[in-house]
């Protein structure tokens, strides 16, 4: 998630970082989080082959890298996958690549479009912000970290470009990767483990809204509708709480109805409480009334038009 200016300030906490979970004997989780006043950190999960640890997702913050090290004790990292270009998924590359020498890194190619767009754009964005000494102490310091990461731009590109489905051997055990384009970013790629009937989705599927900032709207619905044809029981979503499969339709509704709504006449409040009543799902009521304004950015966001240049082939 790039967050937007608006919500940049917005102190509020969701599933703010938590110590590593085990899923399964060859799984761990190492949730990411929302804290008040800091930039976000995508879910990691570790899977465990016979070989070493692959490494679906890095996180942004030093914080997050240190879970994820923690996580893997003496065993190698060997893969890493990230499903999109966005810093909350990718930045730990950086830190955990120089560790693992020999590791591999698999991804799209769609970060070279990011570093000479979106990224180019926040980086200036960035240090604009930072030369107006307005932002808090926790978000400058999110900033300067980022830009950083921009800097090294070149060492997030993957060793090895995906597209369309393949099943890869990875630290020696087979999965399945998929690469959707034009939907959450303009290439999300999924990771599905077929002995756990697991699904990695990145920021396909995300709390507590969809994160929409550099989405195609009718590419991501489009990506919705091709994971659901697959064999999973559980679902791991680049933000929030593990799901089952019928927890995923359950958002998968609440996100087309949210995209039918904002994209017609009705009130905004209506649209966004709309979504807010499907997320009930998973938020409380307190996250319910937190998290309210990103549902309302979200929706404007859709309105607005603007996210039409994102399903540009
Ligand atoms: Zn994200």
């Amino acid at each position: 998630m790039q967050l937007a200016g608006a919500l940049i300030a917005a102190a509020l906490a969701f599933a703010a970082p938590a110590q590593a979970q085990r899923l399964d004997d060859h799984t761990i989780l190492v949730p990411g989080g929302i804290t008040p006043g800091r930039q976000p950190d995508g879910n990691s999960i570790l899977l465990e082959g016979p070989d070493g640890l692959v490494v679906f997702d890095t996180g942004r913050h030093k914080t997050h890298s240190d879970a994820i090290l923690a996580a893997t004790g003496d065993r190698r990292i060997v893969a890493i996958v990230n499903s999109h270009w966005h810093l909350d998924h990718v930045s730990g590359n950086l830190r955990l690549r120089p560790l693992f020498p020999g590791l591999r890194v698999y991804g799209t190619g769609a970060i070279d479009g990011a570093l000479t767009g979106f990224l180019k754009t926040s980086a200036a964005q960035g240090r604009q912000a930072l030369a107006s000494g307005k932002l808090s102490p926790s978000i400058a310091e999110d900033v300067r970290a980022d830009l950083l990461t921009i800097d090294r731009g070149n060492e997030l590109r993957p060793d090895i470009q995906l597209g369309g489905v393949q099943t890869l051997k990875l630290a020696g055990r087979n999965f399945m990767l998929g690469v959707s384009l034009h939907a959450a970013t303009a290439a999300d790629l999924w990771l599905y483990d077929p002995a756990s009937k697991r699904l990695l989705a990145g920021d396909l599927v995300t709390l507590p809204a969809p994160f929409l900032d550099t989405a195609c709207p009718e590419g991501w619905a489009d990506a919705l509708a091709t994971i659901d044809k697959l064999d999973f029981e559980t679902l791991v979503p680049g933000h929030g709480p593990v799901m089952t499969h019928e927890d995923f339709r359950w958002w998968k509704n609440g996100f087309e109805d949210f995209l039918i709504c904002s994209g017609g006449e009705r009130p905004m409040e209506t649209c966004a409480g709309g979504w807010l009543a499907a997320a009930r799902h998973w938020l409380s009521e307190k996250e319910v009334a937190d998290f309210a304004g990103y549902a309302y950015y979200y929706g404007e966001l859709l309105r607005s038009g603007k996210l039409n240049k994102y399903c540009a082939a």
